[in-house]
């Protein structure tokens, strides 16, 4: 496949001089630093251990290198966001012109490709997935026009937990000419490789990470794209200047050095993952314990509006996902702790009781 990067930019960006902040223009060590009108009598705090007077470094050189050690990665290959969330943005930004372009995203998926895309004026083709949550080639395919830019792929997919087949989206990534996504935020729950090994041989190739799920930083707000140093380059590009703050990348950083403590966290999440899926089972109200490869189950229940609406009430928040087409009668559950996901049994048996078995004798 011949890719060129050139002809999917959109053409103003091709010229566009970045923002050149004070610290990316200089950035060895100084004695005296004048240059970025900072405070230079530091944080009025009584706290003196609370220094934020300094602007943050742009490109995250230091947490950029610990993802690349832990990702197997070089930092070139590495953009960090407020979340994945900006990293979708922005490659809708760098890629799609608005009310020309469009995007390809595979329902029931992720709500930020299209909020992203429509906020962008860029509009959303969609290629939804077959009755068993797998991707469909041929919707997929014909979704996809000459303007197509990108094709948003999530696996683990969310609301619906499982993979996609691997080899489907190879074929996209082997013939599409635009920017295929795929979006691993659950990868870390899942058995299966990252398509990060894939990044050598396809250049249209955009893998996003978050640090929100398994990582459990959904508060500092850090996600991940990984890719060819080209498109990274566009992304750093069209970035704001200090889009990640010192803070956020210090302790992400000191996180990101306990991966024994990660690891011990997956296999708990894992663990009562199967536990709670098995408990579903066993109840009356539920009709169906979808597959999981991620961090919550798509539970189909009996009446689900009336469970969504009962739990509530017990103080118990799911995701309410019936009224999506394919996920009728369906709630997104996410695997909490051992005394969570007790109680979450324990108020669906109370459901059960009061509310099922009077509507059964009505
Ligand atoms: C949670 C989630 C993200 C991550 O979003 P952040 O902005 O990094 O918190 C990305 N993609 C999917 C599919 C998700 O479910």
């Amino acid at each position: 496949m011949d890719f060129d990067i050139q002809k999917l930019i959109r053409p103003h960006l091709k010229s566009l001089t970045p923002y050149a902040s004070a610290r990316s223009e200089f950035s060895g060590t100084a004695k005296v630093w004048l240059d970025a009108n900072e405070n230079a009598y530091g944080t009025p705090s009584s706290d003196t251990t609370q220094s934020y007077h300094r602007y943050p470094d742009p490109y995250q050189k230091k947490l950029k290198a610990r993802i690349g050690e832990l990702k197997g990665l070089s930092t070139d290959q590495i953009f960090l966001g407020n979340g994945s969330d900006e990293a979708i943005d922005l490659l809708i930004r760098v890629f799609c012109q608005p009310g020309i372009d469009n995007v390809v995203t595979l329902p029931p998926t992720f709500g930020m490709y299209e909020v992203a895309a429509s906020v962008n004026d860029v509009a959303v083709h969609s290629a939804p997935l077959l009755p068993d949550y797998q991707l469909d080639r041929e919707a997929v395919a014909s979704a996809t026009d000459n303007h197509t830019k990108i094709i948003f792929f999530c696996s683990p997919n969310n609301p619906t937990g499982n993979l996609l087949n691997p080899d489907e989206i190879r074929t996209f990534l082997d013939s599409f000419q635009g920017i295929v996504v795929v979006d691993e935020a659950y990868i870390d729950f899942s058995d299966q490789p990252s398509f990060i090994a894939e990044l050598k041989s396809h250049p249209n190739l955009v893998v996003l990470h978050t640090f929100s799920k398994a990582w459990g930083m959904a508060s500092l707000r850090l996600g991940a794209a990984f890719a060819s140093t080209e498109i990274i380059n566009l992304l750093n590009r069209v970035k704001l200047p200090y889009n990640i703050s010192t803070l956020n990348q210090e302790v992400a950083l000191n996180i990101l050095l306990n991966t024994g403590q990660y690891q011990i966290s997956i296999n708990q999440i894992i663990r009562q993952r199967e536990w709670l899926a098995n408990a579903l089972n066993s109840l009356e109200a539920v009709h169906k314990v979808h597959h999981s490869d991620a961090n919550f189950l798509l539970v189909k229940f009996e009446d689900a509006p009336a469970l969504y609406q009962f739990l509530v009430k017990a103080g118990v928040i799911v995701r309410n996902r019936s009224t999506v087409r394919l996920c009728e009668g369906g709630l997104r559950i996410t695997v909490g702790t051992e005394s969570e996901n007790q109680a979450l049994v324990k108020a669906i048996r109370q459901f059960e009781n009061q509310y099922l078995k009077k509507s059964r004798i009505a």
